[in-house]
């Protein structure tokens, strides 16, 4: 999908429009158990488009001394984004700051939206007009509290975005199969790939339809190819000492946009960290299917690796079904035992269950394990069928509502009887009356 960005001095107003464009609801920080975290991006539709919002906001939870980062910020920000919504606050008028901004949108010639928002009545009309003086056309006056405006605004930025995007692009199948390479800074992800690439060669190639970043390489591993996508990423050294976090969130999701299957880096030799866990959880909500990889085993000792063993055990519950593989960079210790272990990963995200065998198996479960009875009644399952792949999406029809409990217990047994090693699977109910 096309991606918008949004973004500004803090206070000008960011959130509130974003949570205009995406209504509410979504832009609450969601609770996922064991985990907070800030979304960089979402799902949007406007006007009939369906594009990603990235929200340059959560930036500002990570970033203190203010100004001189928000440039820095917008320039992240825009290197992911098809299309730009600019906001300034028409009761301050243009500052230092947002000039800076208006330089380097001007360099990165992303087309660029720009936003007077704060314009809630006939009054501050003229402070919106005033901003003509940034060079970036016509200001369109808005109040994002009150919804004045938002729509023409946003109606012009849906207008400037590509049919499909140039930074990620659709989903293809076929071909290569698409690799993300993720990990937390200093985990080892450059040294992976150059040691996975070999010295004899390293194609890059620009990805079809652009030539700026992010960049695909094709890898030879275990007689295939593989592409391991927005390698530049990877290989570009960011230098940032705040909002790396951000800009780390940033990359794993644009690259997941267009892989098939992630394998996330963990460092054997130091304790799991939040942000590990959180990209482990990116990857699930993406719908990816999933590799561990634990590198710089070399430096691990006996010790520390019985301690690991307790820290996944206790820390990595949500991915028990993700294959392991414990890897050196450096040394390239059982670097090809990635190979199986991606294509396990990839078989179970392709993988369909006939709806026959699906309905026994449903069939014995329930009859050995009946939904507890709730208020005289017990809900029924009526019928199951996979309905997606990629990953495996299952959809079940019940007479009544099914507990949360009982969901995870027959999600449970279907990776028990089907087994699912390396993919995140869905299950949802329909109740029919
Ligand atoms: P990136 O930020 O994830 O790309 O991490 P780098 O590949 O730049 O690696 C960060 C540091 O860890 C570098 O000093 C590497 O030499 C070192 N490193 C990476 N993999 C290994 C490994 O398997 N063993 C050891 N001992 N060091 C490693």
């Amino acid at each position: 999908l096309p991606v918008l960005a949004v973004v500004g001095r803090p206070n000008v107003g960011k959130s509130t429009l974003v949570n205009r464009i995406i209504g509410r609801r979504e832009a609450v920080v969601e609770d996922v158990p064991g985990v907070t975290r800030d979304r960089v991006s979402y799902p949007a539709t406007w006007a009939g488009r369906d594009f990603t919002l990235v929200d340059t906001g959560g930036w500002e939870k990570n970033v203190e001394g203010m100004a001189a980062r928000v440039a820095e910020q917008a320039e992240i920000a825009v290197e992911l984004a098809d299309a730009v919504v600019f906001v300034v606050d028409a009761t301050v008028g243009a500052t230092a700051t947002d000039e800076q901004v208006v330089r380097l949108l001007r360099r990165s010639k992303r087309p660029v939206v720009l936003v007077a928002n704060k314009v809630d009545g006939p009054r501050q009309e003229a402070d919106a007009t005033e901003l003509w003086s940034l060079g970036l056309g016509e200001p369109y006056p808005v109040s994002a509290l009150h919804g004045r405006g938002t729509g023409d605004a946003l109606d012009a930025a849906v207008k400037l975005l590509p049919e499909v995007s140039a930074v990620g692009g659709a989903l293809p199948t076929g071909g290569p199969r698409r690799v993300a390479l993720l990990g937390r800074p200093n985990v080892g992800k450059s040294s992976m790939l150059n040691k996975l690439a070999g010295s004899e060669r390293v194609v890059v190639h620009p990805t079809a339809g652009t030539t700026r970043d992010p960049v695909d390489e094709m890898i030879e591993l275990g007689g295939r190819t593989w592409r391991f996508v927005d390698t530049a990423g990877i290989r570009r050294r960011v230098h940032l000492t705040k909002g790396a976090d951000f800009y780390a969130s940033l990359r794993t999701q644009a690259a997941l946009e267009k892989a098939e299957v992630a394998v996330v880096l963990l460092d054997s030799s130091a304790p799991l960290t939040e942000q590990d866990i959180r990209i482990v959880t990116t990857v699930v909500e993406s719908g990816r299917a999933l590799v561990l990889a634990y590198n710089k085993w070399d430096l691990t000792d006996e010790e520390r690796r019985h301690y690991l063993e307790r820290e996944i055990e206790k820390e990595l519950v949500q991915t028990p079904w993700a294959p392991r593989v414990n890897v050196s960079a450096m040394t390239g210790r059982h670097l090809e035992r990635l190979v199986p272990a991606l294509d396990t990963a990839l078989e179970s995200w392709d993988s369909r269950i006939p709806t026959g065998r699906l309905n026994s198996f449903l069939g014995t479960v329930v009859a050995a394990h009946p939904h507890p009875v709730r208020g005289g009644k017990q809900p029924r399952i009526l019928f199951g069928t996979q309905a997606s792949t990629r990953p495996p999406r299952f959809v079940l029809f019940a007479s009544g509502f099914l507990e949360a409990g009982y969901r995870r217990f027959l999600e449970r047994r279907l990776r028990e009887e089907f087994g699912f090693e390396g993919t995140p699977i869905e299950v949802s109910v329909r109740v029919r009356e």
